[in-house]
């Protein structure tokens, strides 16, 4: 196997060499978004100077050019989780709107009463599309505790089940803790007793192979920005039997057959779903984006960013007051932390005159800050071009933020 040469890597990526504060930018905020490589930039360019048309409305070659382009695009993606059919990859503009669209769609089949499981875990994306349901019908929310080493109480889970349980909804990777769920045998738990499954995997694409035929989840979304591609694109995965029962998400150009004032009939699969213009543009750059991923290798990816978790956390440990939400064995590489009693606030801001980038807050998961009994915390959070010399760079500016934080 090559030698993993982030160096290289690193010249991908122009922002890398920018300055914060007259110091070298050092970004740890992969969690939120990570950082865009040339070759996708270059074809998202490649979509703007030499094929830009609408898609599926031209016979003209340029318009043609577009959609095989796109089509190609779900073609890849297909491929890359493993799913059946291009019928199976939706586009949507990210995880979050994978997610209200199933909550919109399949939770138009659910009545008065019926019950839904999350984990305490959740992002907000896995969250309030739930509750805005629950506005127009009476849904009851149950919710898997967390363990304290962040991992998900299994017993609990299997306990929340009963004959109104309609659908489970859980992250794939929580973007706080790191903890990767089982999400194959929590499924398998969930099909025992016929009741769906909707994985979130926003945290999980970026940093493992996605194989959706042996999860066997029947709902898989995520985000292109996450994954080193452009924003605005993301993908919703479903199984053709169930999205051909579903009704449509929204109405518009490009999802239907026919339109009359009398009766319109809708596209087939997955166009039922993609009402309007699409992201074109951003879809074709999400194929670059996949084959940069694949270029570098997902396992050496995972690789990399897990020895940097590793020497990272050890490192911190060593710092007085350090608490490190999320301890997860296999755990992906994603710190959240705070020192002593100093706001996260403060940590983040003093890390970022120094030219590190970490976020700070509750990362729209309340509900977890709440079972931490905590407001929020300070999160570094690790990519493929993230270096060892950036981890020393980062314990060297914890040490000496302490003092200022009244620590050490
Ligand atoms: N779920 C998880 C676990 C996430 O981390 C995020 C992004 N922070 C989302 C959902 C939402 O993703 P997006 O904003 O790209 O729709």
């Amino acid at each position: 196997m090559p030698t993993y040469d982030v160096e290289r890597l690193r010249r991908d990526y122009p922002i890398l060499e920018r300055q914060v504060y007259g110091k070298p930018l050092i970004y740890l905020d992969n969690t939120a978004t990570s950082q865009t490589p040339r070759q996708v930039v270059e074809a998202v360019e490649n979509m703007y100077y030499a094929h830009k048309a609408n898609v599926h409305r031209g016979v003209f070659s340029l318009s043609q050019e577009a959609t095989a382009m796109q089509e190609a695009t779900r073609e890849k993606v297909r491929d890359y989780i493993n799913a059946a059919s291009t019928s199976e990859i939706i586009f949507t503009r990210g995880t979050t709107e994978g997610i209200n669209l199933v909550a919109s769609s399949f939770g138009s089949f659910f009545e008065n009463g019926d019950e839904i499981i999350l984990t305490a875990m959740e992002h907000h994306a896995d969250i309030v599309p739930w509750q805005l349901l629950g506005m127009r019908k009476r849904i009851n929310i149950r919710v898997v505790p967390v363990h304290k080493d962040g991992t998900l109480d299994l017993d609990a889970y299997r306990s929340l089940f009963n004959e109104r349980t309609r659908l489970v909804a859980f992250t794939h990777v929580s973007n706080v803790l790191g903890t990767v769920n089982p999400v194959k045998e929590m499924t398998a738990y969930a099909h025992s007793l016929d009741v769906p499954v909707l994985c979130d995997g926003a945290q999980a694409a970026p940093h493992m192979a996605i194989d959706v035929a042996d999860l066997d989840v029947d709902f898989y979304a995520f985000s292109s920005h996450k994954m080193y591609g452009p924003a605005g694109v993301g993908v919703l995965y479903g199984k053709e039997s169930f999205l051909e029962k579903m009704p449509p998400y929204q109405g518009g150009g490009e999802m239907i057959s026919h339109v009359s004032f009398k009766k319109t009939t809708f596209a087939d699969l997955p166009f039922k779903f993609e009402a309007g213009t699409p992201d074109f543009v951003d879809i074709a750059a999400f194929s670059a984006c996949i084959d940069y991923i694949r270029s570098v290798g997902i396992d050496a990816i995972a690789a990399h960013e897990h020895e940097l978790l590793e020497w990272t956390t050890a490192e911190m440990m060593k710092i007085p007051g350090m608490r490190i939400f999320g301890t997860a064995p296999g755990k992906c590489a994603v710190i959240s932390f705070l020192m002593g009693d100093a706001h996260h606030y403060d940590t983040g801001m003093l890390l970022d005159k120094l030219g590190i980038a970490v976020r700070t807050g509750h990362h729209c998961a309340q509900p977890l800050m709440e079972t931490l009994g905590i407001e929020g915390t300070v999160r570094a959070s690790f990519a493929l071009y993230n270096t060892r010399a950036e981890a020393e760079a980062f314990i060297a500016a914890l040490h000496r933020i302490a003092p200022l934080l009244g620590i050490e």
